[in-house]
């Protein structure tokens, strides 16, 4: 036993040392290559929002993106004034950003609104670092390039369409004139257009061209794409005893990695040898995978809170289907493992959820500090420890210093009471499971 503590001891120390500093800086979200991220959470009960766009340093780029941010905010508020429909309405904002090089630079915000039918489209904004100004395609390209794009787009689509080809919205759509082509991005070996629902097809699709393709038209350079570098298994040995006639708690955090928060939560936990569950976004996962990597050695716990996290009761099974694989297959990309427990956001489901989730265990919680709603640390920890009981899964979000702040204080006064701060499966684990249905 004690030889086999040593070799963990020793595989953590270079684990910690060497492999997730590397891989951190090799390795960052395929999808998010710049920026800090700004993340908004509101759970009304007239509406549901989650909303994360980037700041990129940029200042010119960053109010141009706050302000479209705020426009969505104040159209979707008041196009659900007088909503009288069943499900909440809601707005999920988020963004992918690319660096073709070291100047320009693409951001794409994803905006999906459900509020009688759902709507998905994205915003594309281009920004020329050097210049310090937005560009468009005619900047960067011949006259006679948009001809050359328009019919390379239109016998991809036709290869996979046929049918759909024939209406009149595609071949408006599909011709070589700028404004069909205004939404794409610059990535480091293409570029990529899309064309949102509505404007080709009845669904989004996009279409893309190499670089190399592309070089009589343009001086742009073909630039090498980071390799994504995979990692080493991760050991997951069980550090600490728990005692099932002591009482016990789970703490939960939805909606991170932040790498400010939930560092600071993960240091918290350690010191007082203690466990949570972290309900990770995959589209953040994969900005912080030593977090992740941190979170199971360290004995805690990480769970699927979906990819983008969309309200799933308002999407097709097969799109319920892609948020939960989508989230399954990073966090066992970065962790070598599969979580065995979904939070669906907005604790929303309907049997096409609990179907996806398969042999995985949806969890909700008995104890909402409304952390998100507060945002003011003493009253989150007043709301924990007047009502706290014993098997209570208590929910928070890495989201905020005030979260953090307050999940600081609560893993010393739970630890302090008596409290045992297990993981969501350890406490299902040591109750009766029919005590966490209808939550
Ligand atoms: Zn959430």
């Amino acid at each position: 036993m004690k030889q086999k503590r040593i070799i963990i001891l020793l595989c953590m120390t270079f684990f910690m040392s060497g492999c997730s500093k590397q891989a951190l800086k090799e390795n960052p979200n395929p999808h998010q290559e710049i920026g800090s991220e700004v993340a908004e959470l509101h759970i009304g009960t007239k509406a549901v929002t989650s909303v994360s766009y980037p700041k990129t340093g940029y200042e010119k780029l960053d109010t141009k993106i706050a302000q479209k941010i705020r426009k969505l905010k104040s159209d979707f508020k008041k196009d659900t004034e007088n909503y009288r429909g069943e499900s909440a309405p809601e707005l999920n904002i988020n963004f992918e950003s690319y660096m073709k090089d070291k100047r320009y630079l693409s951001v794409r915000l994803l905006i999906y609104e459900h509020i009688y039918n759902n709507k998905e489209i994205s915003q594309t904004l281009h920004y020329d670092i050097e210049k310090d100004d937005f560009f468009d395609l005619d900047d960067l390209f011949e006259d006679d390039f948009l001809p050359y794009v328009s019919k390379q787009a239109r016998q991809y689509f036709q290869s996979q369409y046929p049918e759909e080809c024939k209406r009149a919205d595609f071949r408006i759509g599909i011709s070589p004139v700028t404004q069909n082509y205004q939404e794409f991005v610059l990535q480091k070996d293409k570029l990529v257009f899309y064309f949102n629902p509505g404007t080709l097809f009845d669904q989004g699709v996009s279409f893309s061209m190499s670089f190399d393709k592309l070089a009589p038209y343009t001086d742009l350079e073909k630039e090498e794409k980071t390799v994504f570098v995979p990692y080493d298994d991760v050991l997951n040995e069980p550090v600490r005893v728990i005692d099932p006639k002591q009482p016990m708690v789970a703490l939960t955090f939805d909606d991170g990695p932040t790498r400010k928060y939930t560092e600071a939560i993960l240091d918290a936990l350690k010191e007082h040898n203690s466990a949570a569950t972290f309900f990770v976004l995959g589209n953040r996962a994969s900005n912080a995978p030593d977090l992740l990597q941190r979170m199971i050695m360290e004995g805690s716990e990480i769970g699927n809170h979906t990819y983008s996290h969309k309200q799933l009761t308002t999407l097709s099974k097969e799109r319920i289907e892609e948020e939960i694989m989508h989230t399954q297959e990073t966090i066992h990309k970065i962790t070598n493992q599969y979580p065995s427990v979904i939070r669906p956001p907005y604790g929303s489901r309907n049997d096409n959820v609990l179907s996806c989730a398969r042999n995985k265990r949806i969890v909700t919680w008995t104890l909402d500090t409304e952390d998100w709603k507060s945002r003011n640390t003493k009253t989150i920890v007043n709301r924990v420890m007047n009502t706290v009981k014993d098997k209570d899964i208590i929910l928070m979000h890495d989201l905020y210093a005030t979260s953090a702040e307050a999940a600081i204080i609560l893993i010393d006064e739970l630890h302090e009471q008596g409290y045992q701060l297990v993981t969501v499966s350890q406490l299902y684990e040591y109750s009766d499971s029919h005590q966490y249905q209808g939550k």
